[in-house]
């Protein structure tokens, strides 16, 4: 990494005054106290980071504040999370919602207890999200969608043993640094050997970050995310990395820059709102194909979210065939037709795209509901002209 140390050598300028209110004379706009007109999405929002940003968020002035976490605080969040003992059993979500409430009543706080791939991804849709997550495979997901909707994002770190502090700015765009771009061969070996930090997890990983760490990294992250909703003058317009080692106080910022050789691909989409109310399968696929084509060499794919082919129920191995997108709740599939225990779908039986030509008439037929397609999902199709995103509306 190229490391510079930034310190100001030289007191700031004074304030230019530009534009009309200077040309009249009049003193400058003060600037804006109150974000009310913007929304931000906390990811990890109950952990040694998360806990930490939520106030400073909620005295921001947001105008809304999505906090997504699907663990639940125990004792030994006591001494590393900003939480008192009455936190203790709560869902981490519900107890952040409740920070944001008590600091700014008048912000519209939602708590998500479920893993972020599992909310759909136009929900993230926001002014910017906020990561403060501990495994690699939501920040990888998190890089991506923020490319997808065009949504800056800020993504802090902590490692106790060297009292670093690592945030992450990227702002998407197609000679933007992206997360991966920072990455090297051994950080995709260890996606391959860590989970996801599902709930309740044997395999999560657990920093055990000092709570002061955890505030450091927070309050530059919420510093971050004030200045992008705000797009104050000379925020430098590139991604960076910015390094803090809290052990020899030394501040590296490092810009992120595109590398030719990264992963991933970069691409922006432009997403169009559909209302889909009753709309079929068909209807769905004849609008795809006026922008993309033939309908016939259609497939259709919602990133990250695979479609089933076959349900399985655990208990009486009875099984059904369907074609359906997955659940975004798990265990969302219904009862068995012969037990009643709780359907589940086997990994392996399970396709990330569709071609229209293997559609049945009466899947064609279907809703996009039936299809498994909710409010907030955005499903690509692609055609030989090709690609169109929509984002489900109700
Ligand atoms: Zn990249
Ligand atoms: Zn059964």
């Amino acid at each position: 990494m190229s490391a510079t140390i930034h310190a100001p050598s030289q007191a700031p300028p004074a304030r230019a005054q530009v534009g009309p209110a200077a040309a009249a004379g009049a003193s400058p706009a003060p600037r804006p106290a109150r974000l009310r007109d913007h929304a931000v999405m906390l990811v990890g929002a109950g952990g040694n980071i998360g806990s930490h940003l939520v106030p400073h968020l909620a005295r921001m002035g947001l105008g809304r504040i999505v906090l997504c976490d699907p663990d639940t605080y125990g004792a030994e969040n006591l001494t590393t999370q900003a939480i008192g003992p009455p936190a203790i059993g709560q869902p981490k979500a519900q107890v952040q919602r409740e920070v944001v409430t008590q600091l700014d009543p008048e912000a519209d706080a939602v708590a998500i207890g479920r893993l972020v791939q599992d909310v759909p991804r136009g929900q993230l849709r926001v002014g910017v999200l906020l990561a403060c997550v501990d495994n690699r495979a939501t920040r990888l997901y998190l890089n991506q969608t923020a490319f997808r909707l065009g949504v800056p994002w800020v993504d802090a770190a902590v490692e106790p043993d060297g009292l670093l502090v690592r945030v992450s700015v990227v702002k998407p765009g197609p000679s933007a640094g992206c997360l991966e771009c920072a990455w090297s061969d051994r950080d995709y070996a260890l996606l391959e050997q860590q989970h996801p930090c599902q709930h309740g997890s044997p395999h999560a990983a657990r920093t055990n970050a000092p709570a002061p760490l955890g505030a450091l990294a927070a309050a530059l992250q919420a510093i971050e995310c004030r200045k992008l909703l705000e797009a104050q003058a000379g925020e430098p317009a590139q991604s960076r990395q910015i390094l803090l080692a809290a052990s020899t106080h030394k501040l590296y910022v490092s810009h992120l820059l595109r590398r030719p050789e990264c992963r991933f691909d970069h691409e922006t989409w432009s997403l169009e709102r559909l209302p889909a109310h009753q709309l079929s399968v068909a209807a769905l696929l004849d609008r795809a194909a006026r922008q993309t084509g033939s309908n016939s060499d259609i497939s259709l794919r919602v990133e990250g979210r695979p479609f089933v082919r076959r349900l399985v129920c655990p208990a009486c191995s009875h099984h059904e065939r369907t074609l359906r997108l997955a659940a975004h709740v798990p265990g969302g599939w219904g009862p068995c037709g012969k037990c009643g225990t709780p359907l589940t779908a086997p990994g392996f039986d399970m396709s990330d795209r569709l071609a229209a030509s293997e559609l049945p008439p009466s899947l064609l037929a279907a809703t996009v509901q039936q299809l498994g397609l909710h409010e907030g999902d955005v499903v690509s199709l692609s055609g030989p002209r090709g690609q169109v995103h929509y984002q489900i509306e109700a």
